[in-house]
């Protein structure tokens, strides 16, 4: 094969993937370095098959390049997961590339930790740093004193990753997520006895009850979801999906409903059990789903007695009518279905909410049917607990971790409250693999700068959005910018350097080799001749997908599990000093913050608020006239733990008791001079596993009428009146 064919048929990027020897070997994918004779014509567009990497749900996607530069992200067509669509978040993936704050060169800090003085240092320098820091604990026989901080990995790096922390000798590896998809999987394993994310079939559901499940916004997977909704309420001929959704903010997904519940927050798991003492009471239970699950509907209604409609309807404000009418809709709607979200468990009580949503399923016999839920719609189990946030934070306040290798922004998206940033500053060495100059970075006493995505190899088996085994690559579009290694690289040179086990563990030399490997173990046993081609397959389109269905795995409501009934909620703050409850939201366009950086998305008009530019807290109007506070006021709002100003936004979207504030916001690097993290405001009661932000209580007052709220429009132009009942 000529070099003119393999590049038609695999792109230039398939092309580095065989090249011998270089780091890296992008330089080679420079278009204009490469004659047009060789495939590439300036100023013509061609377009690279890719994985966004900017979360975990694992959208495939086409990069155009034109002339050596990306200039447009898309969905990959028939992409299992997204089927050519992409969020904001995916199409603002260009901005990372070519963000200015981009770190240019692995630095060292020279100023105290903050200061943001550092100097510049070669590769080889900066490895040899970091590696003798290791072996100076592995010399003092402590490896257990390296400490890992990532975000949720997947693919080869997650395996990678594990092989290194083995061969090191260390166990302590933390992912840390702001809203924790963790919490579903720990459900299922209680329910189920499978700690595995489960897979809504929303497409081909005929009735949807989201218990804070806000797909649209940022659930899972919310590309696949919002696909899926629309195929839910439009693909088929005489079928409209209904939708009702309970939840006290009227989300964007909530927007999209037919009906709204909003039900006290904290009360969910009390709602969902009145609903199946309701199901089973008026004998609309699937029976045979429930002897299947070794269940009897008389020993669940013994235990669910104290689930009345009456006292249901009361704890959760919500009316009795309501209550039954949906109730009986879900039940006698086939197929249905049930979701709940992760941030139920931003409640003290979440956990039990997650579980009675499970118990509601099973009990009409949604469990592994088509439009229904299945529970393992994740295809490998984790093989262990992952590390608590509280055990690391407890590791570091004691001295016991020496060295943090941190891949990720944790400074940032940790709330201050579980005193992580504190224990951090207690580590004696932090190395931060940021892309830009973030709060982690800037703390670091040593910075390995990574790639972007649209510059990086890899691989990416996608969370919680398809059925089927879905496998996707990541590979370079375009030349690094800078000099700049992607957190792959620096673990291969940092285990070469280290010698003995890491080095024996880890024998690759490029991330192309550890992502060729993982590629090949996944598939039959082939020659090489043949592995060959399924991987010029792999880079020309960007993914490979099972062809059938995994087999149902007929799961079983766990022998023995006694109904996990819920505690009234708890909160922080006292009610006279701190009458009102904050609300947090994952925000639609930055997630947990790891868009805030991007003016695009700063610029794009928040979906319900229509504000641009800045964070904002929203309150009832009744809340608003109570404290007289009007559209777009200055406000100060204040917890047990910190004091915001923000601007106010009257909306009606929202229960009178609460107040709330978007995620995501606040970065280092934001475009924009004032700083709000709402997360200085949160808090967790004294003994929560859970990441339980929603109960915090705070006080609201005006300060001045200069909010300076900007906006696209004016909110009542962007909630649904119907479903507010105005
Ligand atoms: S959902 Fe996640 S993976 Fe998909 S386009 Fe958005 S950011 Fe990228």
């Amino acid at each position: 094969m000529n070099r003119r064919t393999f590049l038609k048929m695999g792109g230039m990027t398939a092309a580095t993937a065989l090249l011998d020897g270089c780091q890296s070997g992008n330089e080679k994918l420079i278009p204009l370095l490469i004659p047009p004779d060789e495939g590439v014509t300036p100023g013509a567009a061609t377009w690279y098959a890719s994985s966004c990497t900017l979360c975990p749900s694992g959208c495939g996607i086409q990069v155009r390049i034109t002339d050596g530069r990306a200039k447009k992200i898309e969905g990959a067509p028939d992409h299992p997961v997204n089927r050519g669509r992409l969020c904001a978040l995916g199409q603002a993936g260009l901005q990372e590339l070519y963000h200015p704050d981009r770190i240019h060169q692995p630095l060292q800090r020279i100023g105290p930790r903050g200061s943001g003085q550092f100097r510049a240092l070669g590769w080889p320098e900066a490895i040899t740093m970091l590696s003798d820091k290791l072996k100076i604990l592995l010399w003092e026989r402590s490896p257990h004193k390296l400490a890992l901080l990532t975000p949720p990995l997947s693919g080869s790096l997650e395996q990678l990753t594990g092989s290194f922390m083995t061969a090191f000798g260390s166990p302590l590896h933390l992912t840390c997520e702001l809203a924790t998809p963790d919490v579903l999987r720990q459900a299922n394993l209680h329910n189920f006895g499978q700690a595995v994310l489960p897979f809504g079939d929303l497409a081909e559901t005929r009735y949807l009850l989201s218990f804070g499940a806000d797909f649209i916004d940022g659930y899972l997977s919310p590309v696949q979801y919002g696909n899926a909704f629309g195929r839910m309420r439009q693909a088929r001929d005489t079928v409209r999906g209904h939708f009702t959704y309970i939840g006290g903010r009227l989300s964007l997904t909530a927007a999209s409903a037919d009906r709204w519940l909003p039900v006290k927050t904290g009360s969910e798991a009390a709602l969902a059990l009145g609903m199946v003492r309701l199901i089973l009471s008026e004998a609309l239970f699937d029976s045979a789903a429930l002897a299947r699950h070794g269940l009897t509907a008389d020993e669940l209604l013994k235990q669910l007695r104290p689930y009345d409609p009456a006292a249901v309807a009361d704890l959760c404000g919500l009316s009795q009518e309501a209550i039954i009418e949906v109730t009986r809709e879900f039940a006698t709607t086939r197929p249905s279905l049930a979701m709940a979200g992760e941030t139920l468990t931003f409640h003290s009580n979440g956990m039990a909410a997650l579980e009675a949503v499970n118990l509601l399923n099973v009990v009409v016999g949604n469990v592994e049917q088509p439009g229904g839920i299945y529970p393992a719609g994740e295809r490998s189990s984790q093989k262990s607990a992952p590390l608590s946030l509280a055990s690391t934070i407890k590791l570091m306040q004691s001295g016991q971790i020496k060295v943090a290798l941190i891949n990720g922004n944790p400074r940032h998206s940790i709330p201050p409250a579980t005193g992580f940033q504190k224990a951090l500053d207690n580590v004696p060495f932090t190395v931060s693999c940021a892309t830009l100059l973030d709060e982690t970075a800037l703390y670091a006493d040593l910075i390995l700068p990574g790639h972007s995505g649209l510059e990086s190899w890899g691989d990416v088996i996608p969370r919680g959005g398809s059925r089927r085994e879905v496998y996707g690559v990541i590979q370079p579009v375009v030349a690094p910018l800078y000099d700049t290694r992607q957190f792959c690289d620096v673990l291969l040179a940092v285990a070469a350097e280290l010698g003995g086990s890491p080095a024996a563990a880890l024998p690759w030399r490029t991330t192309v080799e550890v992502v060729q490997s993982f590629a090949r173990q996944r598939r039959a046993p082939v020659s090489d001749a043949a592995f060959e081609s399924q991987w010029l397959e792999l880079l020309t389109k960007g993914w490979h997908a099972a062809t059938e269905l995994p087999a149902i795995r007929t799961l079983r409501w766990s022998t023995g599990y006694a109904l996990n009934h819920p505690e009234p909620p708890r909160f922080t703050g006292e009610p006279q000093q701190y009458p009102l409850q904050l609300h947090v939201h994952v925000s639609t366009a930055f997630h947990d913050g790891r868009g805030a950086a991007f003016p695009w998305l700063q610029q794009l008009p928040d979906p319900m608020s229509t504000v641009v530019w800045d964070s904002w807290l929203e309150l009832h109007p009744a809340t608003a006239a109570s404290l007289g506070i009007s559209h777009g006021d200055l406000v100060e709002v204040s917890s047990v733990h910190g004091t915001l100003r923000l601007a106010a936004v009257i909306y009606p979207g929202i229960r009178p008791e609460l107040v709330a504030l978007p995620l995501g916001h606040g970065q280092q690097g934001t475009p924009r001079n004032r700083i709000i993290n709402p997360l200085i405001l949160l808090t967790t009661p004294p003994g929560s596993e859970q990441p339980a932000w929603n109960t915090t209580m705070v006080r609201v007052q005006r300060i001045s009428h200069k909010g300076e709220l900007v906006t696209a429009g004016h909110p009542e132009g962007s909630y649904r009146g119907d479903l507010i009942g105005m």
